[in-house]
């Protein structure tokens, strides 16, 4: 289905997300779970680790939705960066993109980047939710202007954007 620009795509639900419970710590990037969110805090990772010791607390420990769909390679965003612009600027717009991960990871930090590879001429980026398919999307364009192009797939689980220059 052809999406429109403004639309967003943090209300997707994410299949993943279900089913933890609190707290649970990721064994794999320690991520917590906690009060029905995300996140990085080594202060309070060390205060359960410790209340957890004492036997005050029971920890739950399983991957983040993020680590799984990383390990399972299940991407629900598809970046294709395609022409010749991004082959004599590759640094900088690797630079770009992990730059986007990291700005993605203040608002979620189960955005992340799968990978980065090249393949016949155009550089394909997975990453683990669409909202970050999207800002590179964005980004790329409002940079470097081209077009980009994002497309939803019928069950929504898999935003392909595609930039040309
Ligand atoms: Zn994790």
């Amino acid at each position: 289905m052809p999406i429109r620009r403004h639309e967003r795509f943090d209300h997707l639900e994410d299949p993943y997300s279900v089913g933890y419970r609190d707290p649970t710590i990721c064994p794999t990037c320690k991520l917590i779970y906690h009060n029905k969110h995300w996140f990085w805090d080594d202060e309070l990772l060390q205060e359960l680790e410790d209340k957890a010791k004492k036997g005050e607390i029971e920890i739950y420990r399983r991957d983040c939705p993020a680590c799984r769909r990383i390990k399972e390679h299940y991407p629900m965003g598809i970046v294709k960066v395609r022409g010749e612009f991004w082959k004599e600027h590759r640094d900088e717009i690797f630079n770009l993109i992990r730059n986007e991960e990291k700005r993605a990871q203040k608002v979620n930090p189960l955005e992340r980047i799968i990978k980065m590879e090249e393949s016949e001429g155009e550089l394909i980026v997975e990453t683990t939710l669409g909202v970050l398919a999207h800002r590179i999307g964005n980004a790329l364009e409002k940079s470097y202007k081209g077009k980009s192009t994002y497309h939803l797939s019928e069950d929504q689980k898999l935003l392909r954007v595609e930039w040309e220059r």
